[in-house]
């Protein structure tokens, strides 16, 4: 990596770009021109004797032949279309792309009455010749420079300045209870494998969040889920861990199709301002699905990048949803080396969530039910992390460690940063909002992963005013937010029909604390360590003012939300889950006409049937079965309609039938189990 102070000591950088903005830039260095006259000037007789073809050669001949050090050297925008000599130039040092757009760079070539381009016959439009050449940059850069439009060259220069000192730190991890003065010695992948940090906290990045203005938000407007998501996840993952080539391959496969629709809930002027963010079109139909499509590739890779000798067992504790979304998709690796327990709470989740855990049937998955709450499974599994004899025996007999791939583990959670972002700017391309302008943002929070990723959403750049906090009667984050006492001792967990949601103990608020409260460790282990100890914990009022910054919350009762699933589907047609309804219930009440409301919608309603049609006035029995409760909601023609994925859950037979009583031995019995060979 190369060690970068000033610009003088640009050592071993290179430059191309889409389009030479620096080159006349007198900040940047002496740019020296890798073509046919490295050094000499242009020659334009020899040019044409040479043709398009020739030319192309010749160019990259110059390029093989061009051994520089100390140097910014700024490719020709023929460069990339030459594999080999690309090759050969990428040994020495970074590739920065400035990404302009096409248009601002046709409209500087038709001012400079530039009409052809070296490299082409003449005749070929311009912007032909500029989106053809298109795919050879985006395979041919380490760092990507989103440039705005009209943005000056000194703009840019700082930039790809900032991009190269960030990269050569690349400060890595830390966790959230590490000692105040200790630095960072896990790199993306270590977290990624890891799940959880050793001394029990939760890894997070340990330099600046990465940020994006609104031009270069802008430049994402047009752009696909995958796209977005390959230019944001750049952004978070430094190229030494995930390598831009790599990563493109892993988000094109996963988001291919991906789908996350944005729509007004209501169509006339009735609560103007509310729209509905569909997350659940996913194959388990829950909101679990969209980072998880991603997150097993990311895993497998960091095993490939650190030659991982030994095999992984990742745990998971599912309040329903997780479970299933983990089991889908790190199934689909048929990675033998890749193995997964979920544990689920036996009575504490729906026949649907069950089918989706016990039907799925793969060598290198576990399914356990405990006689417990979500909690207990959660709990339960920090305990077995921390479990140093388990873990050297699991290492010593069975080759294996432990990883989480929850909400516990990063990878989900930049994952989801994706779709929050993404979201805000669907508003921008149907014109709803400009892009700059505020929104507030509803979640129905459970670990409050999906309210960190929306912050950290917010911290790069996206304008949300408020995250709200929605909970349903487990109300323990709405109380926090709002008076800054946590109270656990006197709360029991109650039973709901958003299960997702039934959790006191949220592991992702700890991050978010982490970051509100200035990254101070001491102040977070001290919290969980009171909490944990007493039941109790709170935070000074100072600490509360800046919370209620980003964040405020409310909850809803049980009636509030089948009431709730009921008029909207009346008024409008649309019909939500009970955790979408939680939600909107909060929404509602916050909803001012000014600021759109954009409400996440979580799980598709179709997997919480039986509520969804009790709410609806339905006579519900126990002996009624899902395919039948499939017809009774079918015929109400509601949108959105149901995937075909989730009739299909509930026909496979059953793989997995093992339950146990709440006990961490049993668990860690089951663990080896399941190891042997
Ligand atoms: C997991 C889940 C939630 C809660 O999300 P967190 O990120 O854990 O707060 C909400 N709704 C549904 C349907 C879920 O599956």
């Amino acid at each position: 990596m190369l060690r970068l102070n000033t610009l003088r000591n640009l050592s071993r950088l290179k430059l191309f770009y889409g389009f030479d903005i620096l080159r006349r830039d007198s900040v940047v260095c002496r740019l020296c021109l890798a073509s046919l006259s490295t050094g000499r000037k242009f020659d334009l007789s020899k040019l044409s004797k040479l043709g398009p073809d020739g030319f192309l050669q010749a160019e990259a001949e110059g390029l093989h032949n061009l051994n520089v050090s100390k140097s910014v050297v700024a490719l020709s925008e023929s460069n990339p279309m030459h594999a080999s000599s690309m090759e050969h130039i990428s040994k020495a040092g970074l590739i920065i792309y400035l990404d302009v757009k096409a248009s601002d760079i046709l409209e500087r070539l038709q001012k400079m009455n530039v009409s052809h381009v070296v490299g082409h016959e003449v005749g070929i439009p311009m912007e032909k010749i500029l989106s053809h050449r298109q795919q050879f940059y985006e395979n041919n850069y380490d760092i990507r420079i989103i440039c705005g439009a009209y943005e000056s060259a000194g703009d840019i220069a700082d930039k790809v300045l900032k991009a190269i000192r960030k990269c050569d730190r690349n400060e890595g991890y830390i966790s959230t209870r590490a000692p105040v003065t200790s630095s960072s010695q896990a790199t993306f992948n270590d977290v990624l494998l890891q799940g959880l940090a050793p001394d029990g906290g939760l890894y997070v990045p340990a330099g600046s969040f990465p940020y994006f203005t609104k031009a270069q938000w802008l430049r994402l407007v047009p752009l696909t889920f995958a796209e977005r998501a390959q230019r944001i996840l750049e952004q978070w993952i430094s190229p030494s861990d995930v390598h831009p080539a790599d990563l493109s391959i892993m988000v094109n496969a996963a988001y291919a199709e991906a789908y996350f629709p944005i729509e007004k809930l209501y169509q006339d002027k009735s609560h103007n301002q509310e729209y509905i963010m569909e997350l659940f079109h996913g194959s388990t139909a829950s909101f679990k699905d969209a980072s998880l499509q991603l997150t097993p590739k990311l895993f497998q890779h960091a095993m490939n990048k650190t030659n991982t000798p030994h095999r992984y067992l990742i745990l998971v504790a599912t309040s329903g949803d997780t479970g299933g979304a983990v089991l889908d998709s790190f199934s689909k690796l048929e990675d033998n080396n890749i193995n997964v327990m979920v544990l689920y709470p036996e009575d504490r989740i729906n026949a649907i969530q069950k089918a989706q855990l016990t039907s799925v049937k793969a060598s290198n998955v576990k399914v356990i039910g405990v006689s417990s709450d979500f909690d207990f499974c959660q709990t339960t599994i920090r305990g077995i992390f921390n479990d140093k004899k388990l873990e050297e025996e699991l290492l010593l007999k069975y080759n294996c460690k432990l990883s989480t791939a929850n909400s516990i583990n990063w990878g989900q959670l930049i994952t989801q940063v994706i779709y929050h972002a993404s979201a805000y700017l669907e508003l921008v391309k149907q014109k709803r909002i400009n892009v700059g302008q505020e929104v507030d943002l509803c979640i129905p929070s459970g670990n409050f992963s999906n309210m960190l990723s929306a912050y950290y959403a917010m911290q790069m750049g996206i304008p949300f005013r408020y995250l709200v906090c929605a909970s349903n009667m487990n109300n323990v984050l709405t109380e926090f937010f709002n008076t800054g006492h946590y109270a656990l001792a006197s709360r029991a967990l109650h039973k709901t029909s958003s299960p997702a949601i039934d959790i006191l103990k949220p592991s992702n608020l700890e991050r978010f604390l982490y970051h509100v409260l200035g990254r101070d460790s001491d102040k977070v282990s001290n919290f969980y360590q009171t909490l944990d100890a007493s039941g109790y914990c709170s935070i000074s009022k100072q600490d509360l003012k800046r919370i209620q910054k980003l964040v405020i919350a409310d909850w809803c009762v049980e009636s509030s939300t089948g009431r709730c699933i009921q008029n909207t589907y009346k008024k409008t047609g649309y019909l939500m889950d009970p955790h979408t309804a939680v939600a909107k219930v909060v929404a509602d009440k916050f909803q001012d006409d000014h600021v759109p409301m954009i409400i996440a919608s979580t799980a598709h309603y179709a997997k919480f049937a039986p509520d969804v049609l009790h709410s609806l006035g339905y006579k519900m029995s126990d002996a009624k079965d899902y395919k039948s409760m499939f017809r009774d909601l079918e015929s109400l023609t509601a949108r959105p309609a149901i995937p075909v994925t989730l009739k299909q859950n509930i026909s496979n037979p059953e793989e997995h039938n093992v339950i146990i009583q709440p006990s961490i031995t049993r668990i860690a019995n089951e663990i080896k189990a399941f190891l042997s060979p």
